[in-house]
């Protein structure tokens, strides 16, 4: 089949007109099992764990769209994530980006520690010498996020990839902040994407759900497969098909995400109110270069830093409206949060503040209402800090 492009792709990728009716989109297929002509001879799918055909359209769409071989959809990121882990051996280690999702770092550090022994080393990722000295005999994956969370750090892909080709190690992109119409890890030599796709792949705030897709492995492709189906964390249908409606329009979606939050980072970055803004596309970013070459644009995600402490951030958060106060990023609503009381909590405190997650750090996923509404909003909010 011809190779569409990206937009394209994100509206018909591993997906048909329904063969049984001519319908369109594909159906919400809300079946466990699936009827067999003669023991063992079926339609290719048996039983909806195993293989359900709105979630085989999600998973090739995914595919798909990162230039990968193969997709798996899963519950959560959190199970997608899971999955990846189990490809490994009990006793691993891991080489992780020191500033991460503060669930991924719970996964690590609270689950997987016990239950598979791995040990995982934290570290800034594109230290590159810190990098190398890290690595040891039974170093099995380096696990990268880019740009992180909460500080948009920008982590080399290139750099890491070949260091790990150099070393037989695997590497992980989560690829949630930037997705795959920002941000290729495939192009950079990245092995498996990991996605969130409760955030920006769904994009309406209404689904839980999670993406793996392998670049070209065939063996550890099948790995995750046989995990998915042998611990079952599998999307259901109905959430099947809602990320695939979502996908439909993610690139128009981060299109506009990019140029409402270009806006208001510029907006912050002159209030006499804000410290400092931490945005990838501002000449004021260190790693705004890095960020240019490795992203087709800069996101969604804006972290600033108010004036003042604890008590001036509280009283900025309870202030705003269409940023509501919530947890969660990358739907079409704009929504502000705290990291150090809220989605980071489960950083411990020392680590929180070596990355720079400081009390008046202010974190907004910035959604795709009307622009001018939501620098009036910002405006009047600030004046109470
Ligand atoms: C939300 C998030 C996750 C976890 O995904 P869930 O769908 O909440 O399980 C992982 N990584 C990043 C970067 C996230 O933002």
């Amino acid at each position: 089949m011809k190779k569409y492009k990206l937009s394209t792709r994100a509206i018909h990728a591993g997906q048909e007109p329904d063969e049984a009716t001519g319908a369109i989109m594909t159906p919400i297929y809300a079946s466990s099992t699936f009827v067999q002509q003669s023991p063992g001879v079926h339609k290719g799918y048996d039983y909806s764990r195993s293989g359900n055909p709105t979630r085989t359209a999600l998973e090739n769409c995914m595919a798909s769209l990162e230039d990968g071989q193969w997709g798996f959809a899963f519950a959560s990121g959190l199970a997608a994530e899971n999955a990846v882990l189990d490809t490994l051996e009990a006793g691993s280690h891991i080489i992780a980006m020191e500033d991460m999702y503060g669930g991924t770092f719970r996964l690590f550090d609270k689950v997987k520690k016990i239950s598979a022994a791995l040990e995982v080393t934290y570290l800034d990722l594109n230290n590159e010498q810190e990098l190398e000295n890290s690595i040891k005999g039974n170093t099995r994956l380096i696990w990268v996020e880019t740009p992180t969370n909460p500080m948009l750090t920008i982590v080399d892909l290139q750099k890491v990839a070949a260091l790990a080709k150099k070393h037989g190690i695997l590497t992980v992109c989560d690829n949630t902040f930037a997705s795959p119409v920002l941000q290729k890890p495939f192009d950079f030599g990245i092995d498996v994407v990991v996605h969130s796709a409760t955030k920006y792949l769904n994009g309406h705030s209404d689904v839980i759900a999670g993406i793996v897709v392998v670049k070209d492995d065939r063996e550890l492709a099948e790995k995750i497969k046989f995990i998915q189906k042998a611990t079952g964390g599998i999307l259901s249908p109905f959430d099947s098909f809602l990320v695939l409606r979502g996908l439909k329009t993610l690139p128009l979606r981060m299109k506009a995400h990019c140029s409402n939050a270009k806006k208001i980072a510029a907006f912050l970055e002159n209030h006499p109110k804000v410290e400092k803004v931490i945005y990838p596309g501002l000449e004021s970013f260190p790693q705004h270069e890095l960020a240019k070459k490795q992203m087709k644009d800069f996101g969604g995600m804006i972290t600033f830093l108010l004036k003042g402490g604890i008590e001036e951030s509280r009283r900025f958060l309870e202030k705003t409206k269409l940023f509501a106060l919530a947890e969660s990023l990358g739907g079409i609503e704009s929504l502000i949060e705290h990291p150090a009381i809220m989605t980071h909590a489960s950083i411990p405190k020392e680590m929180r503040e070596k990355l720079g997650v400081a009390d008046n750090l202010v974190r907004v996923s910035v959604g795709l209402e009307d622009i001018e509404d939501l620098l009036e909003e910002l405006e009047e909010a600030l004046r109470v800090v």
